[in-house]
């Protein structure tokens, strides 16, 4: 078989249509298929300041790539990039992010916890026994947004996929977590408050298979490693029985996300009264009167540096 377009040798066959196609179709369909994805759901507009999280991964290369790509044709948008540097020893490694938005002129800001908290995550896992994602998690959420905030960004861009997508729906659905659920989408959050930066996934409608072909064919610099903490189990089977289910059923994982963008109004209004409180210890937007960041950081003994609001 070979590619649909102009008879070449296929490099990919795309999942919901039994499409075969070739390297140069398949970066034009790649490409023009999230920048559909971004006009339709309004995911960048004019005069956007878009802060782009970066972690080195094949995800966030073809992410930061396509965005620029944008940037350079839109030229109201303004983009920069955030790394963090959790202090992962061996394993998070930002030499080839850095040489890459040198190369390209692309503004980098790097942060780490061991600046920002007082300590690696090597260090807190060692004097802690606590779950390393639970509190990893919380803490890169907390960094990207105050600090895109701080750099005045009013979005804050993430690599996320259609897989990462479909596995948060069915995760929350399986847990009874609707709330959760409300704030995904290709724009997330429910209220409007002016101290979360609106984040942002323009990979929303691409397959993890497809980004993984498109960052190799533009031979990104991409280190193929897996955290040595990498403990969200639930995840793991989750991402394991929906590769199952496509490759019996192709088109699955799709068919979950387009029902879920369905019903996605339905649910940002059935939660749209939600308070957001201050916390008490740094005024950081919460739902109850301790946020997450403070109730952790107590946990392992650590303060985390003031922002500017
Ligand atoms: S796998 Fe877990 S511990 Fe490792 S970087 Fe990701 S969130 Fe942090
Ligand atoms: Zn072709
Ligand atoms: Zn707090």
């Amino acid at each position: 078989m070979t590619c649909k377009n102009c008879k070449t040798n296929p490099v990919i066959t795309l999942t919901n249509s039994n499409v075969k196609l070739c390297k140069s179709c398949f970066v034009k369909y790649f490409e023009r298929k999230v920048a559909k994805g971004i006009e339709k759901y309004k995911i960048i507009e004019k005069n956007d300041k878009i802060s782009i999280a970066c972690s080195g991964g094949k995800d966030s290369f073809t992410l930061l790539y396509l965005l620029n790509k944008y940037a350079e044709k839109k030229k109201s948008i303004e983009i920069l990039v955030i790394a963090i540097d959790e202090g992962i020893h061996g394993y998070r490694d930002l030499k080839l992010l850095e040489r890459y938005c040198k190369d390209n002129k692309l503004p980098l800001y790097v942060y780490s916890y061991k600046k920002e908290f007082g300590d690696s995550l090597d260090g807190i896992l060692k004097k802690n026994p606590i779950r390393s994602c639970s509190i990893c998690g919380v803490l890169r959420r907390f960094l990207l947004n105050s600090k895109a905030r701080e750099l005045g960004a009013n979005k804050l861009a993430t690599g996320h996929n259609l897989d990462d997508e479909a596995q948060s729906i069915i995760m929350n659905t399986f847990k009874g977590n609707l709330k959760r659920s409300a704030i995904l989408g290709p724009i997330t959050g429910i209220v409007k408050d002016k101290r979360f930066v609106r984040r942002i996934k323009p990979l929303y409608f691409m397959l993890e298979k497809e980004v993984k072909t498109y960052a190799f064919l533009k031979n990104f610099p991409v280190k193929f490693s897996e955290c040595p903490y990498s403990n969200d189990a639930y995840r793991g089977e989750i991402r394991d029985y929906l590769n199952e289910i496509e490759n019996k059923h192709p088109g699955t994982k799709h068919a979950i996300v387009n029902s879920f963008l369905d019903i996605l109004p339905i649910l940002k209004e059935r939660f749209k009264n939600e308070t957001i409180n201050s916390c008490n210890i740094c005024g950081e937007p919460c739902s109850g009167n301790i946020c997450n960041v403070c109730k952790l950081l107590e946990k392992v003994n650590l303060k985390r540096k003031p922002t500017k609001t």
